[in-house]
């Protein structure tokens, strides 16, 4: 393409920052894969500095959220307290989004969905030859529930912005935190976005 009509990266359409937009982040029933494509914008994490600072987040370790800009959530929801945080971060943040498959549609934690609950937990700690003797589903009332099946975030909260992929890459995180930064809405054409 000519470099004179080449799209200008939304990064470079940021205008100084008045007040550092402040972004919280979330996993759920994840792996931490987004949130480590997410780390993985590198150098670019000291441009992104200029412009937003953390709340809530496994970047910051705060344990609860306060009023914020953006959520970034990764994870399906599989027990009580993904429903508690899920709807805290909605509460707090004006732009909730859903970042990676297992948030759109429950990814690989949903494939429990097809087993029952109670069935497979007895399979696992009571049953498994390998168990020591008197072993016994764990019942501490500090251990969540589990629900019955995994969720996708959009069947709990409302989902302002969608990013797929297991997980979305680097650049499609870049690409819509920095679009969503200069107010303008995510656009991921086809060639960079993946759905698996
Ligand atoms: Fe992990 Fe993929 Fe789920 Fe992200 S979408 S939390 S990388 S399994």
């Amino acid at each position: 393409m000519n470099a004179a009509l080449a799209p200008t990266p939304p990064e470079t359409r940021l205008p100084p920052a008045k007040r550092k937009v402040r972004i919280a982040t979330a996993s759920l029933a994840g792996c931490f894969g987004c949130h480590m494509s997410f780390a993985d914008i590198d150098l670019r994490l000291l441009q992104l500095a200029q412009w937003v600072e953390f709340d809530r987040s496994p970047l910051t370790d705060l344990k609860t959220v306060h009023p914020c800009d953006i959520a970034l959530i990764e994870g399906g929801v599989c027990n009580a307290e993904n429903v508690e945080v899920l709807r805290a971060f909605r509460r707090a943040a004006t732009i909730l989004v859903a970042v990676g498959a297992c948030a759109i549609n429950g990814g690989l934690p949903a494939q429990r969905n097809s087993h029952d609950v109670a069935k497979l937990l007895t399979h696992v700690f009571e049953r498994d030859r390998n168990l020591a003797h008197g072993s016994h589903v764990p019942n501490d009332p500090e251990l969540p529930l589990l629900l019955a099946h995994v969720h996708p975030i959009h069947e709990i909260v409302r989902v302002d912005y969608f990013l797929p992929g297991c997980p979305p890459t680097a650049e499609v995180i870049w690409k819509a935190l920095t679009e969503l930064l200069a107010g303008e809405l995510p656009s991921l054409p086809y060639p960079i976005i993946r759905y698996d």
